[in-house]
C-alpha cells in the first residue's frame, strides 16, 4: 500500500476526548505530527489540505467484537452470515476492529478470521482478533494458544467464549481457569495484554464462572471482558456488581434487534453508572456481522438477521446528546476506554502528537462524515 498522504486538516473544533483549542491537525506518516492553529508546513512538503469546517474532529471509534467473517450458522449452512465489507465499518467513524468467530469454529477458522483482519488491513483499517470462538477448548491458529498469541501479532487474545448458554461447550471453572492462564502466559511472552472476551448467554450462571476465576486464581479483572452484558435486567445488575467489586471492565453490546429483555446501550450505560461503575470500566461494541438468531422456547432455530453498526451509531448519538456524562467520556466508551483496555493505548484513542491519525469527523448530529485510519481517509460521507 503506498504511503498514507501527509494532510493539513483545518476542522471546526477537536475533542482528543477532551475539548481543546486547536482546529488543525497536521497528519505525517500514518501519526498525528501537529495539532494545534495557524500551522505552517515547509512549502516544498507534498501536503494535501482538507477544510472541514463544519465537522469536529474526535478520536475514530474502535469495535472490539465485529464477526468479520460473518458469524451465523446456527440454522445450518444457509444461514451464515456474509463476511462485514470494509466500507461498512469506515461508514460507521470506526478505524479499528477486532474481528471475533462466535458459534461456528468449524467452517469459520481462526485461519479464516486471520485472513479477514488481514483484508480489512490491506483497506487501510486497523485490525486485530481474536483467536477460538464460543468452543472450550478453542480452535487456534498454532495448535496452541500461547503460541497463537506470542507469533501472531494480529492476535490480541481469545474469544468470544461463551459462557451461560446453551451454545456453550459447558466449561468448568477449572476449563475456564486454564484457558485464561495459557492465554496470560501466551500474552507475557509477547508483551501483550492477552485479552479473555467472554460472550454471555442467557443461562441463568450469569458471570458465576468469572466471579469464580477472578475470585480463586491470580488472574487479573484487566484480563477479562464480559460482553452482552445488557442482554436482561438481572445480567446486567450482576456485571454492575462484578464490575465494582472486582474492578473489571464490562462491555455493553448496541444490539441491532433489541428484543423487549435487552437493554439499549445507552440505557445499559446509565444502568450502570446510576450504580457506581465508572465510566472507564464500562465500553461499547457491536457485535456487527453476527447472527441475530431467534429460537422458539424448546430451543429449536426458528430464524435470523444479520447485525450491523446501526445501533452502535444511534444507541451512542443518543447518550452523546442526553447530558447523562461529558462529551469526552461518552467518547471514550467506542476509543480511549476500549484502546486502554486492548492494550492499544499507546498509538489509540486519543489525538495529540505521535499517536495514530485515527480520526472521525462528526457534524452536529453526532453523524459520522469522514473517517481517518492511519492518515488515509478511508470513508467520506
Ligand atoms: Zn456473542
Amino acid at each position: 500500500m503506498p504511503d498514507a498522504p501527509i494532510t493539513l486538516l483545518r476542522v471546526g473544533s477537536v475533542h482528543t476526548p477532551e475539548p481543546v483549542a486547536a482546529t488543525e491537525i497536521l497528519l505525517a506518516g500514518g501519526r498525528i505530527a501537529a495539532l494545534g492553529q495557524g500551522l505552517t508546513v515547509p512549502p516544498d512538503w507534498p501536503v494535501v489540505v482538507v477544510d472541514e469546517p463544519d465537522l469536529t474532529a474526535v478520536p475514530a471509534f474502535i469495535d472490539q467484537h465485529v464477526h468479520v467473517t460473518g458469524g451465523g450458522g446456527e440454522g445450518g449452512p444457509a444461514t451464515r452470515c456474509p463476511p462485514v465489507p470494509a466500507e461498512a465499518i469506515a461508514r460507521a467513524g470506526i478505524a479499528t476492529v477486532v474481528g471475533v468467530l462466535g458459534t461456528d469454529g468449524i467452517s469459520r477458522t481462526p485461519a479464516d478470521l486471520l485472513a479477514a483482519v488481514r483484508g480489512l488491513r490491506a483497506h487501510g483499517l486497523g485490525a486485530y482478533m481474536y483467536t477460538g470462538s464460543y468452543r472450550v477448548p478453542p480452535p487456534t491458529l498454532t495448535g496452541d494458544l500461547q503460541t497463537d498469541l506470542a507469533w501472531i501479532p494480529e492476535v490480541l487474545g481469545v474469544g468470544e467464549i461463551a459462557i451461560a448458554d446453551h451454545r456453550s461447550s459447558q466449561a468448568t471453572d477449572a476449563d475456564i481457569a486454564r484457558l485464561v492462564s495459557e492465554v496470560r502466559v501466551g500474552a507475557m511472552l509477547a508483551g501483550k495484554l492477552g485479552i479473555c472476551h467472554f460472550h454471555v448467554g442467557d443461562g441463568g450462571s450469569g458471570l458465576n464462572r468469572l466471579r469464580t476465576l477472578l475470585a480463586t486464581t491470580e488472574i487479573p479483572a484487566r484480563q477479562v471482558i464480559p460482553t452482552h452484558v445488557n442482554r436482561r435486567p438481572a445480567l446486567l445488575a450482576d456485571a454492575a456488581d462484578y464490575a465494582m467489586r472486582f474492578g473489571g471492565c464490562v462491555d455493553v453490546t448496541a444490539f441491532d434487534d433489541a428484543g423487549p429483555d435487552d437493554i439499549t446501550a445507552d440505557a445499559a450505560v446509565r444502568e450502570l453508572l446510576n450504580a457506581g461503575v465508572p465510566a472507564a470500566q464500562i465500553t461499547i461494541s457491536s457485535d456487527c456481522g453476527g447472527s441475530l438468531p431467534v429460537f422458539d422456547t424448546a430451543g429449536g432455530y426458528a430464524g435470523m438477521r444479520v447485525a450491523g453498526h446501526g445501533a452502535f451509531l444511534a444507541d451512542w448519538q443518543r447518550l452523546a446528546r442526553a447530558d447523562v456524562m461529558p462529551f469526552a467520556r461518552a467518547l471514550d466508551l467506542i476509543s480511549g476506554n476500549v484502546a486502554r483496555v486492548l492494550g492499544l493505548d499507546a498509538q489509540k484513542g486519543r489525538l495529540a502528537v505521535g499517536m495514530d491519525a485515527d480520526i472521525a469527523l462528526l457534524d452536529t448530529e453526532f453523524v459520522p462524515r469522514a473517517t481517518y485510519a492511519g492518515g488515509r481517509r478511508i470513508f467520506s460521507a
